[in-house]
């Protein structure tokens, strides 16, 4: 038995009110144990909705602040902003990804011998790595902690690059992401704060899974950081578009699928499509679990929206936008995609959109200059300005 992971806002909402009372203390304490599939109750599982925006960060960091009061559910807050803060960096530094996308591409063509297909096949002898890879692929889902063993294990015990680990992962998430997949891989390798790698250490695996796995002996655990140059230096957030003051086509895609709480009351929505493109995640694609969530998420927000605004809801492929964009001959409203493969199809399609932001979005990307300590710390102005009234009040 596996989690279950919300594809749509209903089950996402259900997900988000069941593990609401969990926000607080349960969540500090038990958020670094992986007791195995099935047996997770101090994580929410819900990374593969907000990262589709099923349910918005301003919805869950609300649910918590109500329920707990801010200080109480820090650490479930805090982590939540750690997706933000991530987005924000990339956003600010694009390179990154492209940089990623062409090392990738080259640690691939260097690769011989087949430690590479051992490994992601689950096939290296160290019971735990092996484990997740089975569970990777099986669910599309690891734990943060497994996560962070495993990239710590592929990169510093097997010696395999960094990129083509993070290319795997992405092929295999269902909560999938540039900059938070990316991002967290660079910080294992000990590359983004230069110097400071993550080693997963065979204690502390017997230790948060509960003596499922003790690999003892079998971990390199003193080594070097990778080398690399750090993080490029922050530029500034391209601005964002308008609503247009007329009846407009609104196109949806897998960054944010809650037009619902985007979009004013009485935005003119005149016709409404979707596009997906998870296979654009890595040049080897993407599973087939992944695609089928994706498309999943990406049908349910076409029929919230097709409900919403009385209009049909197609899902399209990349290649019919340009031709359904000249036939409506409206102009194109979409929510903003931030740095990643949906952002280069975009691009690609050569349709001209007005991008639309969040104002949570807005608020959180630009701080995302330094590390998250000093991000961390405009948090609760962060939340003041953010979130709904009556999440406060609730607090009090
Ligand atoms: C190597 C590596 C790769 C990762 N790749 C991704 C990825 O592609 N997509 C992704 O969404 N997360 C990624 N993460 C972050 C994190 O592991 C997942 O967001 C988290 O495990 C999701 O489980 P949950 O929903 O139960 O989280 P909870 O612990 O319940 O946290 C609530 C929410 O906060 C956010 N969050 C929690 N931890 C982090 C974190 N460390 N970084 C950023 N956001 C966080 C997520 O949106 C999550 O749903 C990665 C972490 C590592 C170490």
């Amino acid at each position: 038995m596996t989690e279950p992971f919300p594809t749509g806002r209903a089950a996402a909402l259900a997900r988000l009110a069941d593990f609401t009372p969990r926000m607080g203390r349960a969540y500090a304490e038990g958020r670094n144990t992986d007791p195995g599939p099935g047996r997770r109750c101090d994580v929410s599982w819900l990374s593969p909705a907000i990262r589709h925006r099923l349910v918005t960060e301003a919805e869950v960091v609300a649910a918590a602040v109500a329920a707990h009061g801010p200080r109480p559910a820090e650490k479930f807050i805090q982590e939540v902003f750690w997706r933000s803060y991530w987005k924000g960096f990339l956003e600010l530094r694009p390179g990154m990804w492209t940089a990623f996308a062409s090392a990738r591409d080259a640690d691939r063509a260097a690769m011989r011998g087949n430690a590479l297909a051992r490994a992601e096949a689950g096939a290296t002898g160290i019971a735990c790595f092996d484990a997740w890879v089975a569970e990777l692929r099986e669910t599309g889902w690891l734990h943060n902690h497994a996560r962070m063993w495993f990239a710590s294990i592929w990169i510093f015990t097997l010696k395999l690059p960094w990129t083509l680990g993070a290319d795997f992962m992405l092929r295999h998430l269902r909560d999938g992401d540039a900059a938070s997949n990316t991002l967290s891989w660079r910080w294992v390798a000990g590359i983004q704060t230069p110097g400071k790698h993550y080693v997963a250490r065979a204690d502390n695996i017997a230790r948060y899974t509960e003596g499922r796995f003790d690999p003892v002996g079998e971990l390199e655990e003193d080594p070097r950081p990778i080398e690399a140059p750090p993080p490029p230096r922050p530029g500034a957030l391209p601005p964002a578009d308008r609503l247009p003051d007329q009846p407009f086509a609104l196109l949806l895609h897998e960054d944010d699928l809650h037009p619902e709480s985007l979009l004013p009351a009485g935005a003119r929505v005149a016709a409404i499509a979707g596009v997906a493109v998870p296979e654009a995640r890595s040049p080897l694609g993407c599973s087939a679990l992944v695609t089928g969530s994706v498309g999943a998420a990406l049908g349910d927000g076409l029929a919230r929206a097709s409900a919403r605004w009385g209009v049909p809801a197609p899902r399209l492929a990349l290649a019919d936008l340009p031709g359904w964009a000249a036939g409506h001959g409206l102009p194109v409203v979409t929510p903003w995609a931030p740095v990643g493969w949906t952002a280069q199809a975009l691009a690609a399609s050569g349709v001209p959109m007005r991008r639309l932001r969040r104002d949570w979005d807005e608020a959180c990307w630009p701080l995302a200059t330094k590390g998250f300590f000093p991000f961390r710390e405009s948090i609760p102005t962060l939340l003041g300005r953010l979130l709904p009234d009556q999440a406060i009040a609730s607090a009090r």
